[in-house]
């Protein structure tokens, strides 16, 4: 479905939607105006809305997506939201409820009972799983159905699991996000969020959100997000496969205090993961004993890069903590977004760095 899913079959048709680069479009059927709508969105659009079950909606960034979610929660409304999640997520809300748009409630939403207690009273439960950085998996089927018993939307942001992983519209969730910057675009030359629904009206609104406010994406990124999309499958296989490999070495090193990564066996949320999702992706988190070994093991990498941002061919690693906004997080906190190097290339200047750690 990746592969063909948004091709036009037209005799003659180009293979591949090309890029239109439009500001308008003559008088006719469609079209009308470059904000509105562009051919090259739309074959993002299918493709991804194939692979998720619903209709997409491509926005500039994930940041914009989100935010076209949010402007849905009536003012004043209540979002439920993970404590760990993304930050930019996280600081959006923030800022909303700073400013009296809307109350944003914090929870644990790897513990069940306290996230089907909490989304009483909401009007949108945002979820993440797994969630980010400490790979935590939520009980999505439980969360979401407790969301719809209470009426409230609930909405999962499925950018480290992918379409690949778990399709949350099938557990009955109102939306999913995507910032298909990461996997789906899965190069790190792009910026572009999505929004994909089963409900008629809400993506109607959606599209109404994205004419007026102008958070349209470029029709380039559109295209190279297309183009990324083609090779997920194979690009995420193969990076679930060394993720695994690298959390089951990373176990055995006697330097790092812990792993967290679903498809270990010994992880808490191993079991979870299993009944729910079809694979435990890429992110891999790992601690040392403080921040400054990891800054150290960070600057001894030669292989891996050290960077934000996740979901490209190359592999990345950061310490979490450095950042504002992280202090749940321990202090020595890696969080490696594993790509498509050979996994005993990465896996030896991983080795290698905790060497210098430990000896620094
Ligand atoms: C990066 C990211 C976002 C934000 O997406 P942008 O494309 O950077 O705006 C949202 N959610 C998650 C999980 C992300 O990793």
């Amino acid at each position: 479905m990746a592969v063909v899913a948004g091709r036009s079959d037209a005799p003659g048709a180009p293979l591949n939607v090309p890029p239109t680069f439009a500001s308008t479009y003559r008088d006719g059927e469609s079209g009308l105006y470059g904000r509105w709508d562009n051919p090259t969105w739309r074959a993002f659009e299918t493709a991804l809305g194939a692979l998720e079950g619903g209709r997409a909606v491509a926005f500039s960034c994930g940041q914009a997506a989100a935010t076209a979610m949010l402007s849905t929660v009536p003012d004043g409304g209540t979002v439920v939201h993970p404590v760990d999640s993304y930050l930019g997520t996280r600081g959006l809300l923030r800022a909303l409820a700073d400013s009296g748009r809307l109350q944003a409630r914090a929870v644990d939403v790897t513990d069940t009972a306290q996230a089907v207690h909490a989304v009483s009273g909401a009007d949108l439960v945002w979820l993440e799983s797994p969630t980010n950085p400490s790979l935590g998996i939520a009980d999505l089927p439980e969360v979401i159905a407790a969301a719809r018993r209470a009426g409230a939307r609930a909405v999962v942001d499925n950018t480290f699991a992918t379409p690949l992983c778990q399709q949350p519209l099938s557990w009955g969730a109102a939306a999913v996000v995507h910032s298909a910057t990461k996997y789906i675009g899965g190069h790190s030359d792009l910026l572009l969020g999505v929004v994909v629904t089963g409900d008629e009206q809400l993506h109607e609104t959606l599209l109404a959100h994205r004419s007026s406010q102008g958070a349209i994406p470029g029709t380039m990124e559109a295209f190279l997000a297309l183009r990324g999309l083609r090779t997920l499958p194979v690009r995420f296989a193969r990076q679930q496969e060394t993720a695994g490999g690298l959390a089951v070495r990373l176990s055995g090193h006697r330097a790092v205090s812990a792993v967290r990564y679903p498809g270990l066996p010994t992880d808490p949320f191993h079991a979870r993961a299993r009944a729910q999702m079809s694979g435990f992706g890429a992110m891999v988190s790992f601690e040392v004993a403080t921040a400054a070994h990891a800054d150290r093991l960070v600057s001894a990498l030669e292989l891996v890069v050290p960077t934000t941002s996740l979901g490209g061919v190359e592999s990345s690693i950061e310490r979490r903590g450095r950042w504002p906004g992280e202090a749940h997080v321990a202090p020595g906190l890696l969080r490696m977004s594993v790509g498509l190097e050979h996994v005993d290339d990465v896996w030896a200047d991983l080795a290698h760095a905790l060497g210098v750690m430990t000896s620094g």
